[in-house]
C-alpha cells in the first residue's frame, strides 16, 4: 500500500487531518485500533454534549464525530480499523508502518493523531472481583446515557468526566452522588461551581474527601453465593435472605432444588419455613409502653426504607394505635440506602428545626435510625430521656449492640435470637428427616422483650 499521509489515530484530530490533506490534495490512509473511527468521543462519553467547539452552541460528542465524518466525505482515504499500529521504520527517506494484524503500508509522511493512546480503563485496585458487575452495573464509560435515568447512580472521579456527567445524569433525572477523595477537582472550574450549586440545594450528593475501598453488589453477592451453595448439592440450608432486595426468583429456584429453611427475613411462600421475630410484638409493646407513661410516641421512619422489617413496624404501629383509640402521627424522613445513621440525623435537624414534631416522644423503627436521631438532638441542644426536665422521649426497636451506649442509653425491644437460632436448627433437622420437603410451610415467629433504658 501506498499514500501521502498515514494517521495513527481516527479520533477528532485524526479525522480533521483527514480534511486538512484533501484540500492541499493529499490521500490519506486512518488507522485504528478500535472498531469505529471517533476516538474518545464515540468510544468514552458519545451522549455528552459538548460544549466548546468554536462557533456550534451544542452538540453530543457522537454528532461532533458525525459532523467531522461527514465533512471529509468529499476526500478519498482508507480507513482501517480494529488494528493497532505496533512498529513505525525509517525506509531511505519514506516510512513503514506496520500493525498488529501483519499490514505494512509505505508513506512518506506520518502523522500520529494517537491521542490518549490506545485506551483501556484505569480500574480502582479493589479487594473483590467486581468483574461480574462490569457492564451490568459498574461501567468506565457512558456509550448510552438513557441506561441511567431516574436510577440511583454513584460516579468516582476529580475530572472533567465526572464533573459532565454528574450535571448531565442529574439532569435527566437519576439521583447522583459523586465522590471523589479530594475537596478539588481537576475538571473546568464551572462545571465544579455547578455540581456544588446542585450539592447545596440537594439535587446531587457530593462526598469529599472519600476513598473507594470496595464494591459489594448485594443481590449478585446473594445469587453467586446461593449458586456455590446448590453445586455443593446440601442436604439442607438455613438461608437469611437479603429481603426487599434478594431475586426473588433466583431465591425460588433454590429453594425448589435444595430444601431451605428461611429465618431472620421472610420472603412469603419461599423455603419450608420460615423462623423469625415477630415485628407486631415489637412495636405493640413499645407503644403500649410509651402511651402509658408519657405522650402517644409519633413513629419515626424512612419514607423509602431498605430493610425487610420496616413495612411490618409501620403497619404495626397503625395497628397498635387503632387498638389503643389513639391518633397515629407519622414522620417519614428521606433518604434511601443502607447509612441509617446517617439518614435519621439528617431527616430529624430538618424535622427538629422546623419544630415539626407532634408530640414529645419519638419511636424509631429501628435502633440505627435513632442513633442517628440522638446525635441531630444533641447538635441542637435538646435533652433527651425521662426525666421531668427532658423535652423529648426516644425509643425504638432492635437492641442495636450499641444502643445501650447511646447518650442516653436507648430504650427499645430485643429480638429473642437465641429462640431464632435453635428453633431454626431443629426444623433444619425435622426438615431432612422428613426427606426434605413439608406438607405445608410452617412459620415462627418469636417475640420481642421490651428493654427500659434512660431514653424513653
Ligand atoms: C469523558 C470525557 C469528556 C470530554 N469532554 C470534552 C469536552 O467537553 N470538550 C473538549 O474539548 N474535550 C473533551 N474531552 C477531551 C477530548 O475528547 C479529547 O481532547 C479528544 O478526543 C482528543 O482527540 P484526539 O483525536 O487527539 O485523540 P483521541 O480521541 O484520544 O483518539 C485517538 C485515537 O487513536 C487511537 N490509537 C491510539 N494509539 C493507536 C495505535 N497505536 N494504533 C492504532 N490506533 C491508535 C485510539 O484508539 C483513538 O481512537 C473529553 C474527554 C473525555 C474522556
Amino acid at each position: 500500500m501506498n499514500n501521502d499521509i498515514v494517521i495513527i489515530g481516527a479520533g477528532p484530530v485524526g479525522l480533521f487531518t483527514v480534511f486538512e490533506a484533501g484540500l492541499l490534495g493529499l490521500n490519506c490512509t486512518l488507522i485504528d485500533n478500535l472498531d469505529k473511527p471517533g476516538g474518545q468521543c464515540s468510544e468514552l462519553y458519545p451522549d455528552k454534549p459538548i460544549f466548546d467547539i468554536p462557533g456550534v452552541p451544542y452538540q453530543t460528542a457522537q454528532e461532533h464525530v458525525d459532523a467531522l465524518l461527514k465533512q471529509i466525505e468529499p476526500f478519498s482515504y482508507d480507513l482501517i480499523l480494529n488494528e493497532r499500529v505496533d512498529e513505525l521504520s525509517d525506509n531511505n527517506g519514506s516510512w513503514t508502518v506496520a500493525t498488529n494484524a501483519g499490514k505494512r503500508i509505505s508513506t512518506k509522511n506520518v502523522f500520529i493523531a494517537a491521542g490518549a493512546g490506545a485506551f483501556e480503563p484505569i480500574k480502582p485496585n479493589l479487594k473483590s472481583d467486581y468483574s461480574r458487575f462490569e457492564g451490568k452495573q459498574i461501567f468506565y464509560s457512558i456509550k448510552n446515557k438513557e441506561v441511567f435515568k431516574d436510577k440511583k447512580v454513584v460516579i468516582f472521579g476529580g475530572g472533567d468526566s465526572a464533573l459532565d456527567w454528574t450535571l448531565e445524569l442529574q439532569k435527566i433525572g437519576a439521583q447522583v452522588t459523586l465522590v471523589h477523595r479530594r475537596d478539588a477537582f481537576r475538571g473546568a472550574p464551572e462545571s465544579e461551581m455547578k455540581v456544588r450549586e446542585h450539592a447545596a440545594r440537594d439535587s446531587i450528593k457530593l462526598l469529599t474527601p472519600y476513598i473507594l475501598q470496595d464494591i459489594h453488589g448485594d443481590t449478585e453477592i446473594e445469587k453467586t453465593i446461593l449458586d456455590t451453595l446448590r453445586s455443593l448439592r446440601p442436604a439442607g440450608v438455613l438461608l437469611a435472605p437479603l429481603g426487599r432486595a434478594s431475586d426473588k426468583r433466583h431465591i425460588e429456584e433454590f429453594c425448589r432444588d435444595v430444601p431451605t429453611i428461611l429465618f431472620d427475613s421472610n420472603i412469603e411462600g419461599m423455603g419450608e419455613a420460615f423462623i423469625g421475630s415477630d415485628n407486631f410484638s415489637f412495636v405493640s409493646q413499645t407503644v403500649e409502653y410509651l402511651s402509658r407513661t408519657g405522650s402517644t410516641p409519633t413513629f419515626f421512619e424512612m419514607s423509602d426504607p431498605a430493610n425487610p422489617n420496616a413495612n411490618k413496624r409501620r403497619n404495626a404501629y397503625l395497628a397498635m394505635m387503632k387498638q389503643l383509640e389513639l391518633e397515629p402521627h407519622m414522620v417519614q424522613i428521606e433518604g434511601s440506602g443502607w447509612e441509617f445513621e446517617e439518614i435519621g440525623r439528617a431527616g430529624a435537624l430538618k424535622i427538629l428545626k422546623q419544630d415539626a414534631l407532634p408530640t414529645d416522644t419519638i419511636l424509631c423503627s429501628n435502633d440505627r435510625l435513632a442513633i442517628g436521631l440522638l446525635s441531630a438532638c444533641y447538635e441542637l441542644g435538646i435533652r433527651v430521656g425521662r426525666e421531668k426536665d427532658s423535652e423529648l422521649r426516644v425509643a425504638s426497636h432492635d437492641d442495636h449492640p450499641y444502643s445501650k451506649f447511646t447518650c442516653p442509653s436507648l430504650t427499645t425491644a430485643a429480638h429473642d435470637y437465641e429462640s431464632v437460632a435453635s428453633q431454626s436448627v431443629d426444623t433444619l433437622f425435622k426438615l431432612i428427616e422428613a426427606g426434605g420437603r413439608f406438607n405445608n410451610r410452617e412459620e415462627k415467629l418469636f417475640a420481642a422483650r421490651l428493654i427500659m433504658r434512660d431514653s424513653a
